[in-house]
């Protein structure tokens, strides 16, 4: 628990990224124990000084820094040139990743600029085509487990979008949606709905925390827990800032028709729908976006199931499969491993095993029998939707599907006290921002996480295969594994969080190498990642690699088109410019520099 007079955490009245003032106490709680087992300084000198960019002296970079002041004011240009902020999950930086894989300095920004309306992101984006400076986007930087806030190329000026660009423009209670820009997190968006009293009429889609953008989270394709989950499928419409030296202003689906009331109500408008490039690439900088929200279903309930084998995993998502496919179960649900239940409760990992090595099966089991699961290998999370009457039907069904795995339990709700994890569970499949999950960091002390993150069929044996890799990997590599099957419609991602001690070199090899071995086992049986960690795109892009490449060279062909240049987020998703192409940008494992060769000067040939 924190001292009384530790320093709170700052609330959404005093900053845009802030913690809605119903969670302080639980952030605060989160906040003091975080802080307990931190052994890393909150501040960090600068070894290597200012990260200038490849390709630029550090006397035109900094006259270039001062043109940007004058361009956008000097209190919205920073520069990042003696130490760094660490901070934690509600007070993050945005300069570099606080959970980093690799040095800290390796990903790090160079200064960050504060853009407060389009016109500044349009003059900053001419402004680094004029200097040739990478710009790295963020809404608001927490992508955690996948670099947070960091560029991939050093020396990046990061482009900090949330900070005075954070309005919720229209909330439409007729059509259900809203558009936002960069800085609205899902705790603002949920805080409005309640402030306009529209919070009983509809909910947002919430991930597991609540204090990242909805426009960051939704480019990056994350998922929420109502049926809303799929948050890409569920945005409408874009506006975006193209890389090239004029900054080009689009909208995109309806919104290229002038004057319409379309946008946020059909995504696709006319011609190619281009909002697929926007998203997981380098291709333009998004200012707003339309997103669903979901009318009250008018009741809804949780419920939770246990099962006591780890080989319950085949058949139990073999049962998953049609029940998810025909929206019996109608959440993204989660199947989790009970040792991850058992992390979720925020201990550190000493308080059960002091062993080196991954705690043993007879340790986590024996610990799991005092608490609200009992002993079991995995527990899924669900939520039944509509009225009683028509959530009996599908909970009936659930049921007795479910208990044709022998040893199958319900757990009772009415028997879980207020504070057990299911109710957060139930709060965020109900579309209200909870703050519980980040909990399991203080798994290690300095706890940071990296997720290996692969898609299958809801199938059996591609469950298993998946789970056996992962284990063989994590146990050579002598770390927890903690897997979590997040069941979409017509396939699961399996988010395996290596909870790691960001201090300790040693794990931290030790944890690249578990996901780097896991990535190339995956994909030698036909899997890829969703999503990944800034670290790992090179070696993740490098897997959809049919045909010869021909996915990357056509995006190698977009990225020349829209930004010639080569400015925006250099190397995100493995996509280089043809700047810092065949340069050895890419890391695979192992490099020495992550900035290969620099940057060509220009005019650049593109190659693809
Ligand atoms: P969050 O808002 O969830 O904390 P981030 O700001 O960390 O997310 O962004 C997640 C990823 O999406 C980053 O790689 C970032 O570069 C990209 N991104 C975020 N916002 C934008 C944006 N407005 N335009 C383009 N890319 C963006």
């Amino acid at each position: 628990m924190a001292p009384p007079n530790f320093p709170q955490t700052p609330t959404l009245g005093d900053t845009h990224s802030g913690i809605p003032s119903y969670l302080l106490p639980k952030a605060n709680n989160a906040k003091g124990l975080i802080y307990d087992g931190k052994t890393a300084p909150d501040f960090v000198p600068l070894t290597r000084g200012l990260a200038v960019p490849q390709g630029i002296s550090k006397a035109s970079f900094l006259s270039a820094v001062h043109h940007l002041k004058a361009l956008l004011g000097t209190e919205n240009v920073e520069l990042n040139d003696t130490e760094i902020k660490n901070g934690w999950y509600m007070e993050h930086p945005n300069t570099h990743d606080m959970m980093p894989l690799l040095h800290t300095e390796e990903f790090l920004a160079s200064a960050v600029v504060y853009p407060g309306s389009v016109q500044d992101v349009q003059l900053t984006v001419k402004w680094a085509n004029k200097h040739l400076i990478p710009l790295h986007p963020i809404s608001i930087g927490r992508n955690l487990g996948y670099g947070g806030a960091a560029p991939r190329v050093r020396g990046s000026v990061t482009l900090d979008l949330g900070r005075r660009m954070n309005k919720i423009l229209d909330i439409n209670a007729e059509d259900y949606t809203c558009l936002v820009e960069p800085g609205v997190t899902f705790y603002a968006l949920y805080e409005e709905l309640q402030r306009r009293g529209l919070g009983d009429k509809m909910w947002i889609d919430t991930p597991d925390l609540g204090g990242g953008s909805v426009i960051g989270n939704t480019l990056d394709r994350g998922v929420g827990y109502t049926p809303y989950g799929d948050h890409w499928a569920m945005h409408s419409g874009l506006e975006v800032v193209l890389p090239g030296p004029e900054a080009n202003l689009v909208r995109t689906g309806m919104g290229g028709l002038d004057g319409g009331n379309t946008w946020q109500v059909f995504p696709y408008g006319f011609g190619p729908s281009s909002d697929g490039i926007f998203s997981q690439s380098n291709f333009g900088i998004v200012t707003k976006m339309g997103m669903a929200l979901m009318p009250n279903p008018g009741g809804y309930e949780s419920f939770m199931y246990t099962f006591p084998r780890e080989s319950d995993l085949a058949p139990l998502i073999d049962i998953i499969r049609p029940l998810r496919i025909s929206n019996i179960l109608e959440n993204v649900a989660q199947l989790r491993h009970g040792l991850q239940t058992l992390s979720v409760k925020g201990h550190p990992r000493t308080k059960f095993y002091k062993g080196s090595g991954p705690v043993p099966e007879n340790v986590w089991r024996k610990e799991l029998q005092d608490t609200a699961t009992g002993e079991c290998a995995w527990v899924y999370y669900g939520m039944s939707y509509g009225p009683a009457h028509i959530r009996k039907y599908k909970l009936d069904v659930i049921h007795s599907e479910f208990l044709r795995i022998p040893g199958a339990k319900k757990i009772d709700p009415s028997t879980l006290p207020a504070d057990e994890y299911f109710w957060s569970r139930d709060r965020i499949a109900s579309g209200t921002p909870d703050f519980e999950e980040l909990l399991w960091v203080n798994w290690m002390p300095n706890g940071a996480h990296i997720a290996f993150s692969p898609v299958s069929p809801i199938r059996g044996p591609d469950a298993t295969k998946l789970y056996e890799l992962a284990k063989k990997r994590h146990d050579e590599a002598g770390i927890d594994l903690m897997p979590a099957f997040c069941v979409g419609l017509r396939e699961m991602h399996l988010i395996v969080e290596i909870v790691f001690d960001s201090e300790d070199e040693g794990m931290r090899a030790r944890a690249e190498k578990c996901l780097r071995d896991m990535i190339d086992d995956a994909a030698a049986l036909g899997y890829g990642e969703y999503r990944t960690h800034l670290a790992l795109m090179d070696q993740v892009a490098g897997t959809y690699n049919w045909n010869d490449g021909a996915l990357m060279k056509m995006n190698n062909t977009l990225k020349d088109a829209l930004d010639p240049n080569g400015i925006l987020a250099p190397g995100r998703c493995g996509i280089w410019p043809a700047r810092y192409r065949n340069r050895g940008w890419e890391l695979k494992g192992g490099e020495k520099s992550t900035e290969g060769d620099g940057v060509a000067p220009l005019p650049c040939v593109t190659k693809i």
